[in-house]
């Protein structure tokens, strides 16, 4: 985690402490890996982020490029690229349905360069080529996220303060079988806003937002959650990995008053 911590901060300068380490999607059957308590964000440098990608089961070629495909969704805005390699790969993607580490998850940012080369960084139970087109994007495009660096939306204190947290304990002890500490830990502990590169408000419709049913928050009504990259999260994504811009600045007229410009 010291490791972890120092590389972050190194590539990135924008990394500060934050709590999500593991992350996790709905979906997937419980699973008891180890949550390690809050160190930083993990962002990769803001130059773009280059990574390679192992699927380390052998899943058929059909099943691989999609995985990979929507991956790259967020390229089309950020400066992003997931590559497929035979060696190590720096992203390692399973497809475990053990107790202890089924479901759907993975590392967060630069972290998965200090997990053992052996062990996968990101998880995708069940995943075949039959599994249905909107969970490649509500699922894999989200553990991408983590990938990427992205913490859970739904951890913005603007969207914890609107859960119950008697309700909420009892609904996911239920749905996926947690237990009040992880359901502490995945749902109701606010990422401290200043720790964070965020947008302004928080979005209930990112990618990066679990969908939280109206029966467990306050109000009655649902955050309703994000099943695909919205345009909120594709600029945001875009704003942390930039494309490369064409050089325009120097031939730019610069403007003689500046009163009027926002
Ligand atoms: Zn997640």
């Amino acid at each position: 985690m010291i490791e972890a911590a120092r590389l972050a901060a190194e590539m990135n300068p924008a990394n500060q402490p934050h709590s999500a380490i593991v992350a996790r999607a709905l979906g997937g059957p419980p699973t008891h890996r180890a949550s390690i308590a809050a160190v930083i964000a993990k962002k990769w440098p803001s130059t773009g982020v280059r990574l390679s990608v192992k699927f380390m089961d052998k899943p058929e070629t059909a099943l691989r490029k999609k995985i990979l495909s929507h991956m790259n969704a967020w390229g089309k805005t950020a400066n992003v690229v997931f590559t497929e390699t035979n060696g190590t790969g720096q992203v390692r993607i399973a497809r475990l349905d053990t107790q202890a580490d089924g479901g759907f998850w993975s590392y967060v940012g630069v972290e998965i360069l200090v997990i053992p080369p052996g062990e996968p960084t990101l998880n995708l139970e069940g995943f075949t080529i039959n599994t249905i087109d909107s969970e490649f994007n509500r699922v894999v495009r989200h553990e991408a996220g983590h990938t990427l660096g992205f913490p859970h939306e739904h951890m913005r204190r603007e969207l914890v303060d609107r859960i119950d947290e008697k309700k909420a304990i009892a609904f996911f002890g239920k749905t996926q079988g947690w237990s009040p500490q992880e359901v502490k830990e995945q749902v109701l502990t606010p990422i401290e806003e200043s720790a964070l590169l965020h947008t302004s408000n928080a979005d209930p419709k990112s990618i990066m937002c679990y969908q939280i049913p109206g029966s467990i928050t306050k109000s009655g009504k649902p955050i309703l959650g994000g099943t695909d990259i919205d345009d909120i999260d594709a600029s945001f994504a875009a704003s942390i990995y930039p494309k490369a811009v064409a050089k325009k600045t120097a031939t730019m007229k610069i403007p003689k008053r500046s009163a009027g410009f926002a």
